[in-house]
């Protein structure tokens, strides 16, 4: 079968690989039928090293929908034909903290993640082998269009898990830093959970534009401190929620909130947090989250909350390429060019 299989810094390939097959009583097989292309697919383009990828040549992507084609003996919820959406945390289903609904603290599975490595092949394929499938995939419900779906299975729950990790409260004020699609979903999610104002940073123009859009006031990076102060006659934000991941903007999410405020952050940047402000911290008694979400625990309610109308993330897909033409995809999403927001792929 084809796959999108990683060759090197800024090289993805359309490749030949092993047919996905079931291994386990648990997996099924899918066919797929869309993939998205994720902020930290493009660490792996840029070489950024993960566990277990010291071979230079992997299959990516964990974001896809797909049909069920073949199932293993000891799988309940799913036979050949179901349309599923996969989940970008996979567990074993099985262990406490999987049943919990914390993932990413599964004890056998831990940081398994489709298409960083060898050990779970990428999802950007023909085809793919989803283990403990009744947990780690979900039936796409009536009503939810292809777009919606390749969101749930990551942007849309990250960018929810980064609001509920900033406590917004019914009326706050919340400071978003970076609008990619889990910033922008972030804005559309705090005025879900009831913010009453909502700023909006990222350097780029046309993004701070359809944050504006959504109800958000926009602001640059560079004056984004000033304005909240003189905006909020200098309370500053009750909490902020941060989608890059970088030093310079979690500590400029840092500085927007108000004393007792809390940051959350999501973005999966390169921040080493070598100068972290724990003195900032405790003086202003801050609270500090960062996590990784576990897509599964928030699937009901996002779900409901789409078919609702309260929330549309497929506004934010700009742009839809053949599988082989991911390259491309990959470089223009790099590179941002013609307002490349979020990539979505066909076989
Ligand atoms: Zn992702
Ligand atoms: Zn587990």
């Amino acid at each position: 079968m084809k796959a999108l299989c990683y060759r090197g810094p800024q090289t993805i390939r359309y490749e030949t690989v092993a047919d996905a097959k079931l291994e386990d009583d648990g997996d099924i097989v899918l066919r797929m039928e869309a993939y998205g292309i994720c902020g930290s697919d493009l660490h792996i383009y840029h070489g950024l090293p993960f566990p277990g990828t010291k071979t230079p040549c992997f299959s990516v992507g964990h974001e896809a929908i797909g049909e069920v084609m073949e199932v293993g003996k000891a799988v309940r919820r799913f036979r050949p034909g179901d349309r599923v959406m996969l989940s970008a945390s996979v567990g074993c289903g099985a262990c406490r903290n999987c049943l919990m609904g914390n993932v990413q603290a599964c004890t056998t599975a831990a940081m398994r993640i489709y298409g960083i490595g060898r050990e779970l092949a990428g999802c950007q394929a023909e085809a793919i082998r989803v283990p403990a499938a009744d947990f780690n995939v979900s039936l796409i419900p009536e009503g939810i269009s292809i777009e919606q779906a390749i969101m749930l299975t990551d942007n849309l729950p990250t960018a929810w898990f980064g609001c509920i990790n900033a406590g917004i409260r019914p009326g706050d004020t919340v400071a978003v830093v970076g609008l990619g699609p889990i910033g922008l979903m972030a804005v559309e999610s705090a005025f879900a959970l009831g913010a009453s104002r909502v700023f909006a940073v990222d350097l780029l123009a046309e993004r701070r534009q359809i944050a504006a859009s959504l109800g958000a006031t926009p602001l640059e990076p560079t004056t984004a401190l000033t304005e909240i102060h003189d905006a909020t006659s200098g309370r500053m934000a009750h909490c902020a929620v941060e989608a890059v991941g970088l030093d310079a903007t979690i500590q400029l999410a840092i500085g927007l909130v108000a004393k007792q405020g809390t940051i959350s952050v999501v973005g999966a940047g390169t921040a080493t947090s070598k100068d972290f402000p724990i003195r900032e911290l405790l003086i202003r008694n801050l609270t500090f989250r960062a996590g990784v979400c576990s897509v599964q625990e928030h699937w009901e309610l996002l779900i409901q909350l789409i078919q609702q109308g309260r929330l549309h993330p497929e506004r934010f897909v700009t742009h839809s390429f053949p599988l082989n033409q991911g390259e491309e995809a990959y470089r223009m999403f790099d590179a941002r060019t013609d307002g490349a927001l979020k990539m979505v792929m066909t076989p």
